[in-house]
């Protein structure tokens, strides 16, 4: 008993360790190049041999499909400097780890996993999108055991995820480790999805929520995996089963997909935030000395700065030492500066400071 919570021990100080340098890199050279999204990743839950969910009269395998091939049609004629990536465009088998190198290798934007629910009662419906992260209840670990349990169709399982049971729940708080720079540009697109899925196409909101998926976990941009609906419900299988349903439903995660990528675009586009209240003032003299009101430093670059601080104003960001330092606001007077760092220590940065410039150096 001893030796065996020694090894479990052992691997998980080294998984932990592996997929941290894994992971600084990756996200380094990613968060560096990324300006506008121009790519994206459907991926069709299931295949193959593998026919996910089964209901009375549909696979969850020939539904996730078809909706992905619609989103994916409407997105290329909508976002035309979009290119559009599919793990998987006919009913073929491809295993998880092999979903998420199309990502990694295609170095895409965005990676968007579509699959449809099940539960052992005829009862539970609705919609719910996961972002990968530690799960908060039983419900969410089942949704994961469910689908991670797709690498038992697979034949290098063992070796692709180094004897990970996706049945045992002890396997899942190894994952929970699992730190993504892009957590919250994944929480942002899977609050949109929701948003879409509940408000324009009526489905019942099951939230947004985190779990262990290894689709997710393998994958190195804002991802989400989103569950459409419950197939053992049948009420909900008839309308995920219709061609109007998958025209919805597929409509519902362009527009989510077109939002983000507008607010995205718009974003790194322009000098700040794509967000209201973040209007600079107006013709500044040169030689003006500037206040900001420094948040934190940080030895990665985030992703996208605005969406990390969505609460605060005018993010921006300088280099020191090694160091990213972010700030927030933008003052011609050090009284409005000192105004807004209480406003920003009230929001939880209790070390905020206020900082000045000229000429775009650091006084
Ligand atoms: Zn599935």
């Amino acid at each position: 008993m001893h030796k065996l919570r020694l090894n479990y021990k052992k691997r998980l100080i080294l998984f932990f360790l592996i997929l941290i340098s894994n992971f600084i890199f990756l996200n380094e050279v990613q968060a560096q190049n990324r300006k506008k999204i121009t790519s994206v990743v459907i991926d069709a839950g299931h295949g193959g041999k593998d026919p996910g969910a089964i209901g009375k009269k549909a696979k969850e395998k020939d539904i996730t499909l078809k909706i992905a091939k619609m989103t994916g049609d409407y997105i290329k004629k909508n976002c035309p400097d979009v290119k559009v990536i599919y793990t998987r465009s006919s009913d073929v088998s491809v295993s998880l780890l092999r979903r998420a190198q199309i990502a990694n290798e295609q170095n895409a934007d965005l990676f968007i996993s579509i699959h449809c629910n099940a539960n052992a009662s005829p009862q539970p419906y609705g919609v719910e999108t996961f972002v990968m992260g530690e799960h908060r209840n039983a419900a969410n670990l089942e949704v994961a055991k469910k689908e991670n349990a797709a690498i038992m169709y697979e034949d290098n399982a063992q070796e692709d995820y180094d004897n990970f049971n996706p049945n045992s729940t002890e396997a899942y708080i190894m994952l929970n480790f699992f730190q993504s720079e892009y957590k919250n540009a994944s929480l942002d697109l899977a609050e949109r999805i929701q948003n879409q899925l509940v408000k324009r196409v009526g489905r019942k909101d099951r939230g947004v929520q985190q779990a262990g998926f290894l689709v997710l976990y393998k994958t190195s941009m804002p991802s989400v995996l989103v569950e459409i609906g419950f197939l053992s419900n049948p009420a909900e299988e008839n309308f995920l089963n219709s061609n109007d349903g998958q025209t919805y439903i597929a409509s519902a995660l362009f527009r989510a997909f077109r939002d983000y990528k507008n607010a995205y675009d718009k974003e790194n586009m322009t000098e700040g935030p794509a967000y209201e209240n973040n209007q600079k003032p107006q013709n500044v003299d040169a030689n003006q000395i500037v206040y900001k009101v420094q948040i934190e430093s940080r030895s990665r670059k985030l992703d996208n700065h605005s969406l990390h601080y969505k609460e605060l104003k005018n993010i921006d960001y300088y280099e020191h030492n090694g160091q990213y330092k972010y700030t927030a606001g933008y003052f011609l007077t050090k009284k409005e500066a000192d105004e807004y760092c209480k406003t920003v220590k009230a929001k939880g940065y209790t070390t905020a400071f206020v900082i000045s410039f000229k000429n775009g150096i650091r006084l």
